[in-house]
């Protein structure tokens, strides 16, 4: 892999997501020397892909080159590499691109979707979890909408303008009230040979709530606002197959033609192979870990973020998969590699809850922080706040800044490009 040989110790990260990044950024100037692995050669910033699914934003506002963010640190080294296998005997790290070998190793590398061995789902739904598969996604919502204005047979005009979205969590919920944004403020302009009336938006969760894991106030307000919106909402409801452009339910009564079918019902970890039994937990696909983030059985390989299975009595099914579990263990971690230098003893990880918010729409979003709950405009200027504050790179918040304000004074989407079409082409890029 061309990585020089020094003195440094070196710490192998796989994956440069929220935790990778927060870890590499601690490390800076530190006496280590970093390789970070990532099979993409930019930093995602997955809350605001359905941005990029529905028109809202550009996928560069949202990406950002890893290069650039290792740029201050003289002793760090990317690759763009698919980690395929863990040699723990040998600390060696084997990629599509060579191997190479650890110190320390950290496996920060997410998780990808879930389709619970629904092979029918697997095979024709749309999820998104990559810039490509938010791409994809917001090809076929425009490509539908194109064929739409020509379709002849009713059948297939209703199955171009019904979308489906399985699962309720902030991904499902994002998505639905977007693409009602879009039937609202988009639709009458750009498309008046469609009648908005005929684009129904069908969400189904299999729980009985929206947002499951927030409170019940916020649960209920994001009902209320989806609702506002037209989204119409199917509770209790599992999918049970996706196959001949129909969605079928555990409900006999309800199943939907639909050429849009949006799988955000759940993620497992993202594993590479080679560790010792005992390291995985096979059920979610994640590293169980001590609460210095050492993975099980392992002293100098740590796992963080959406990969690590921490268990306290506090989080018994581990923090949830949420970005910030990611940035506090990455910079929790870095404190933690420097002391095992200096021969100090390491200190646990405690999580700090900041809160959980989701938007549904203009002026419509939920927020939890501890015992605070509130919903509405206030809430979504704060989620608008956070989402800028985090995002990576000075250009990114700017240009998001500009294509927000833009939208909310236009009632516009400014990102209506079929670029690459995904019906004719059907592109699956892997999570
Ligand atoms: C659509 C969507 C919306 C979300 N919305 C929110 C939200 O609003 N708020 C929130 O807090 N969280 C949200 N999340 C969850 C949040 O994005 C994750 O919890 C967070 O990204 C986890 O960080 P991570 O560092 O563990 O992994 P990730 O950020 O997923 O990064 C993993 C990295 O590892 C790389 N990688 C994986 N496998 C390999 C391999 N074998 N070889 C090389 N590289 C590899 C990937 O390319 C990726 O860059 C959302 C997630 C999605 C998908």
């Amino acid at each position: 892999m061309n990585i020089p040989i020094t003195d440094l110790p070196r710490v192998v990260i796989i994956g440069a997501g929220f935790g990778g990044v927060s870890l590499v950024n601690d490390l800076e100037k530190k006496p280590f020397q970093v390789v970070m692995l990532d099979k993409r050669n930019y930093h995602t910033f997955q809350p605001l892909l359905y941005q990029v699914s529905t028109s809202g934003l550009e996928p560069d506002s949202i990406a950002y080159p890893i290069r650039k963010i290792l740029k201050n640190n003289k002793n760090a080294y990317f690759r763009m590499a698919d980690v395929e296998h863990i040699d723990s005997d040998k600390q060696l790290i084997h990629t599509n691109i060579g191997e190479v070998t650890y110190d320390y190793l950290v496996i920060a590398t997410g998780s990808r979707t879930n389709f619970f061995g629904n092979k029918s789902v697997e095979d024709n739904a749309i999820w998104m979890k990559t810039v490509p598969q938010a791409l994809n996604l917001r090809s076929l919502i425009l490509e539908n909408f194109e064929e739409a204005t020509i379709a002849e047979d009713p059948e297939r005009k209703k199955a171009l303008l019904n979308f489906v979205i399985a699962g309720a969590g902030p991904t499902g919920v994002e998505l639905s009230g977007a693409i009602a944004e879009l039937r609202k403020n988009v639709i009458p302009k750009d498309y008046q040979d469609i009648d908005p009336e005929e684009i129904h938006i069908h969400l189904i969760e299999g729980m009985d709530k929206v947002l499951p894991p927030m409170s019940a106030k916020s649960s209920k307000n994001a009902k209320k606002y989806l609702e506002e919106l037209g989204v119409e909402i199917h509770l209790n409801t599992f999918v049970e197959s996706y196959e001949d452009h129909i969605v079928r339910t555990s409900n006999k009564d309800l199943s939907f033609p639909t050429e849009t079918f949006i799988w955000s019902a759940g993620v497992t970890g993202a594993s590479v192979e080679g560790l010792k039994n005992g390291a995985l937990m096979k059920k979610s696909n994640q590293y169980n870990v001590n609460v210095f983030n050492q993975v099980e059985g392992y002293e100098t390989i740590f796992a963080i973020g959406d990969i690590a299975l921490m268990v306290s009595a506090e989080y018994p099914k581990g923090h949830p998969m949420v970005a910030q579990p990611a940035i506090q263990q990455g910079a929790h971690l870095a404190k933690n590699l420097l002391r095992t230098i200096n021969k100090q003893s390491l200190t646990p990880f405690e999580y700090f809850d900041k809160g959980t918010m989701a938007t549904v729409g203009r002026n419509k979003a939920v927020v939890d922080i501890g015992k605070i709950q509130f919903g509405g405009a206030f809430a979504w200027f704060v989620w608008m706040f956070v989402h800028l504050w985090f995002l990576v790179g000075f250009r990114n918040r700017i240009v998001t800044f500009f294509n927000w304000t833009y939208s909310y004074i236009n009632y516009d989407r400014a990102a209506r490009l079929i670029v690459r079409p995904f019906k004719a082409e059907k592109i699956r890029s892997p999570d």
